[in-house]
C-alpha cells in the first residue's frame, strides 16, 4: 500500500513537469498535425550517435527509433548533414521518382514537423539547437539580422566541447551564414549553392573536419520567385537532390574507414500563394512538414 501511495504521488508530482515539457514550440506543429517527431530532434540525435552530450539547453529529446537503431554499435566519427531550404513531404510527396536516389541513400527517413513561423532562421535555429524559437532567441525572420541571435549553445558548441571540429559553408548573407556566427565552428562563406557544394567536397577530401554543414538556398529562391512548382523550381529540386547524393559519395570515399552518418535536413516547405508565386511561414502542412533523411554508415 505505501508503495502503491508513493507511486501514486510520483505519478501527482511529475505531472506539471511533463506537461511543461511537452508543452512548448517544439510540440505545436507536431500535434496539429499529429506527428510524433520534430524537425529539433536532428541535434540531440545526432549528439547521441556521435557519443557527445547534447547542447546545455537542448529541449528536444534524440529519436528513439534511431537510437535503436544504433544501439551496440560503435559511435559516428564523422557527420554530414546538408541543408536544402524550403524542400519539404509536400514536394517529395508529388515527385516520389526524383527522390529515389535520396530514399537509396538513407537508412532511416522521419517525418517531422517544424516550429512557427516556419521561416528559415527560426527552424534553422531549432534543427541546430534542439530548442524551440521561444529559448534559441530567434522569433522572426528579422531576427536573423541581430548580432549573435542564438541565445543557447548549439549543436556545434557541443561538437566542439567534446574536442570536435566543424565547418558551416553557406552563401553569403543567408540564414545559416549569419545566425550561428560567435558559435563553435568555422564559416565558410560562398557566392552561391554550386560553390557551397564544391567547398563541402573539397573539405571533405581533406578530412580536417568532423561534422560539415552545407546549405543550399536555390530551391527556395526559384519558388519564391517562380513557384513551387515551375520548371526552374523543380530543376532547383533535381540540383538538390544530386549535390546532397554527390556529397555522400565524396564522403563514403574520403571517410572510407569511418562510421558516420549523413543526412538531409530542410527547414521548411512552401505553398503558392493565389498569384502563384512560393511562400511560407504558416502552420499549415504544405509550409510545418519535412521528411529528414538519415544515414548510418557503419564500416567498423
Ligand atoms: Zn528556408
Amino acid at each position: 500500500m505505501k508503495h502503491f501511495l508513493t507511486l501514486i504521488l510520483t505519478l501527482v508530482l511529475s505531472i506539471p513537469a511533463l506537461a511543461q515539457d511537452a508543452d512548448n514550440g517544439l510540440t505545436v506543429l507536431m500535434k496539429k498535425h499529429g506527428l510524433s517527431y520534430s524537425t529539433a530532434q536532428a541535434t540531440p540525435t545526432i549528439c547521441a550517435l556521435c557519443g557527445v552530450d547534447a547542447p546545455k539547453d537542448c529541449v528536444a529529446k534524440p529519436m528513439d527509433f534511431i537510437l535503436t537503431a544504433a544501439k551496440d554499435k560503435p559511435t559516428m566519427e564523422k557527420v554530414l548533414i546538408f541543408c536544402p531550404d524550403a524542400t519539404g513531404k509536400f514536394i517529395v510527396k508529388k515527385y516520389q521518382e526524383d527522390w529515389k536516389p535520396v530514399y537509396a541513400a538513407s537508412t532511416h527517413v522521419v517525418t517531422a514537423a517544424n516550429v512557427l513561423p516556419s521561416v528559415t532562421p527560426v527552424c534553422f535555429g531549432a534543427i541546430f539547437t534542439g530548442c524551440p524559437p521561444e529559448v534559441h532567441g530567434i522569433l522572426q525572420y528579422n531576427d536573423k539580422y541581430k548580432p549573435n541571435p542564438i541565445k543557447v549553445e548549439t549543436l556545434f558548441d557541443a561538437f566542439s566541447k567534446a574536442g570536435k571540429k566543424c565547418a558551416v559553408i553557406a552563401e553569403k548573407n543567408c540564414s545559416i551564414d549569419l545566425i550561428f556566427r560567435g558559435h563553435q565552428a568555422d564559416f565558410y562563406t560562398t557566392k552561391n549553392s554550386e560553390e557551397s557544394v564544391a567547398t563541402a567536397k573539397k573539405l571533405l577530401q581533406e578530412n580536417n573536419y568532423d561534422l560539415i554543414v552545407c546549405y543550399d538556398g536555390n530551391y527556395d529562391s526559384t519558388m519564391h520567385a517562380n513557384g513551387v512548382f515551375a520548371e526552374k523550381s523543380l530543376a532547383a529540386m533535381k540540383d538538390s537532390i544530386r549535390y546532397y547524393t554527390e556529397l555522400v559519395e565524396v564522403a563514403d570515399q574520403a571517410w572510407a574507414d569511418k562510421n558516420y552518418v549523413s543526412v538531409f535536413s530542410p527547414d521548411h516547405g512552401a505553398h503558392n500563394t493565389k498569384e502563384g508565386k512560393g511562400t511560407h511561414g504558416s502552420a499549415q502542412a504544405s509550409d510545418a512538414i519535412v521528411n529528414h533523411f538519415y544515414r548510418l554508415r557503419y564500416v567498423k
